[in-house]
């Protein structure tokens, strides 16, 4: 892959891999074309429109062999007018149609392409985030960004640019035979008997010097990231005084590219003259053969020009065909990518713009019962075992456990991000798949323990919540989280820009942020993930603060980094590799004096 990625051509830099040509990989781009139905109008006016402006560039050449011949006196082409004038005329009448023509053509293909790419972008954005989280465990966030971005342009491409260029080349092509047959039967057949030569050979060299300039651009790569390495540990090389090593591991690969590109250079020189020598030989060859046939009366100059021209078309439409096809593969490629992702189960959740009514209201009795859990990426490890217990209505409960004991994945459970194997979940005495999963989510709320802020300004980052939420309930909900005061200290206030390009807010900030947003959507059971990285003392109170007026009323599940605050949880769950190994209030737990929570307590602070 990263071997494609340096290749370099492609205007956007990425050069995508290209695909094998057979029915069924045809059949994907069959199915993204059928995007183009609801425009087929206008894209069939294109086509007639292509077709049209292809035939007409094929009257060019008539045009200027009729000049020339009847500045001789002779007349060849019937259908054209007899004097020069009258020819010159009807050229650039023609000439101009071709002109409008053309404006209509790439207007209509580029307004068609466009609009469908649009309809696929948004079918496979709107596919993508609904997916199941499982999609994304085993995929990496750029690759899905590049299936959206550098894929679908290829696509793009195709569908506003290389259909209509093969179609072309192909009448031209055709149209060009047709009429060099027309002129000449003699001379269209010594131009097809050196032809095929020509093309074998130059397909055939060119690929051996890709394969050359590959090789080339591999080892550049290999010792790309050798650079790379070097400097990420620049202070090992230091340390070790390995500056001269790493100078003469190098060295020695860059000397391996140099050796690569030089006798890529001696064949491409070789391939460079065999081209010129064909080339010029073969037009030559054939143009010679012409004039014979000219001073022996068969064709007239205006005849041989005509030819001539006709033979530049074809081989300039030879020419295009490798790239065009190399074009339609890398596109065969990128439409499978997209449409696996179109071809996913997506999770059942509303699309709807409209914020959905809830159908069915949870009140906040939650309850684990036996429920055993292993990530579908790694079916062999069993993140949870056996996991029961139960929150009322208004509890607090809150997890506990060494990293990695499966605190997390509890929460992902709740959210219904996964199902586990075995066991059941239940909200208020009813199965979790009794509930729609907007109902349910609509009704669960986290505040992470990383909150990742969206661009754009704090006002929509609260209205996250609640995208219906008026500008008095965001303040109100952000003065509830204490994150009021800070906001309108901003001088922008609540227009402030956050996010990547915006303001950077501190993490007691941020958490105030999703702990505003969590009350806008009043959520009947609420999942905090603490924070792991210490906030200072008064952030912490001001978060803390936030957090009892959000927990106020609602089921509470709390994953607690830090055991000072849950003192006041109902119930304590420990948790040691997936299973329940305590559960009880700090009081009860912390007498147990064998315990893992006492364990734990005690190397976090001393137990009063
Ligand atoms: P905690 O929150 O207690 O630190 P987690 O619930 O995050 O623990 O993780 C429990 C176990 O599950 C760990 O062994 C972790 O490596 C594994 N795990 C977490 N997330 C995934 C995932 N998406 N895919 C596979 N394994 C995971």
């Amino acid at each position: 892959m990263a071997r494609e990625r340096l290749n370099s051509g492609n205007e956007r830099g990425i050069e995508l891999p290209k695909a094998k040509l057979n029915r069924e990989t045809l059949g994907h781009v069959s199915r993204l074309l059928s995007y183009l139905k609801p425009y087929r109008g206008k894209f069939i006016a294109a086509l007639v429109c292509l077709f049209l402006t292809s035939l007409v560039g094929l009257a060019f050449p008539s045009f200027v062999g009729a000049l020339i011949d009847t500045a001789q006196g002779k007349r060849t082409d019937d259908w054209l007018p007899a004097t020069i004038p009258g020819i010159l005329v009807l050229a650039f009448v023609v000439l101009g149609l071709q002109a409008l023509i053309s404006f209509f053509r790439i207007l209509w293909f580029v307004t068609v392409g466009e609009r469908a790419l649009a309809d696929i972008r948004r079918d496979t954005y709107l596919k993508l985030i609904t997916l199941p989280m499982n999609f994304f465990a085993g995929r990496r966030v750029g690759e899905l960004n590049s299936r959206i971005s550098a894929d679908l342009s290829q696509v793009q491409d195709t569908l506003t640019t290389t259909i209509a260029e093969m179609i072309r080349q192909a009448v031209l092509l055709v149209g060009g035979i047709v009429f060099m047959a027309i002129i000449s039967k003699k001379l269209i057949f010594a131009l097809l008997a050196v032809l095929p030569i020509l093309i074998v050979s130059a397909v055939f060299f060119g690929r051996f010097i890709r394969k050359i300039s590959r090789e080339a651009q591999d080892k550049l790569a290999e010792s790309n990231t050798m650079v790379e390495e070097t400097l990420m540990g620049i202070a090992s090389v230091k340390a070790f005084v390995n500056e001269p090593f790493e100078v003469k591991r190098y060295g020695g690969a860059i000397g391996e590219v140099a050796a690569i590109a030089i006798r890529g250079a001696k064949f491409r020189g070789m391939f460079s003259s065999f081209i010129v020598l064909c080339i010029f030989g073969g037009i030559l060859g054939v143009i010679g053969y012409g004039c014979v046939l000219v001073s022996h009366g068969e064709i007239t100059f205006g005849e041989l020009l005509k030819f001539s021209l006709y033979s530049m078309f074809l081989g300039s439409s030879l020419g295009s065909f490798p790239e065009l096809f190399a074009n339609v593969q890398k596109t065969v490629g990128a439409s499978e990518r997209v449409l696996e992702i179109l071809a996913e189960k997506g999770e059942n959740v509303s699309t709807s713009e409209m914020a959905d009514p809830i159908e069915q209201k949870i009140r906040g009795n939650l309850s684990f019962s036996h429920v055993s859990f292993s990530y579908p990426s790694r079916a062999e490890v069993e993140v949870l075992r056996e996991v029961s217990f139960e929150a009322s209505a208004g509890q607090r409960v809150a997890i506990v456990g060494p990293s990695g004991s499966g605190k997390s994945t509890t929460a992902a459970l709740i959210l219904q991000f996964y199902s586990p194997q075995s066991g059941e979940i239940l909200f208020d005495g009813k199965l979790a798949s009794q509930y729609s999963l907007t109902d349910i989510r609509n009704q669960v709320a986290i505040v992470p323990q990383d909150v990742l802020l969206f661009g754009g300004t704090i006002l929509e980052n609260i209205a996250y919540g609640k995208l219906s939420a008026s500008r008095e309930e965001v303040v109100l909900a952000a003065q509830r989280a204490n994150a009021h005061q800070f906001i309108i200290s901003f001088p922008e206030g609540y227009e402030t820009v956050v996010g990547e390009r915006g303001v950077k807010l501190s993490g007691g900030q941020r958490q105030r942020i999703a702990i505003a947003r969590a009350l806008l959507k009043n959520p009947s059971i609420l999942i905090l993930d603490e924070a792991t990285s210490s906030l200072d003392s008064e952030s912490e109170r001001l978060v803390q603060e936030a957090l009892e007026e959000l927990m106020k009323g609602r089921t509470s599940i709390i994953i607690a980094h830090r055991l000072s605050t849950i003192r006041e949880a109902d119930r304590i769950l420990v948790l040691e590799k997936g299973q329940i190994v305590e559960s009880g209030t700090h009081q009860e737990l912390i007498a147990n004096e064998q315990g893992l929570y006492r364990y734990l307590s005690g190397l976090q602070f001393d137990v009063a």
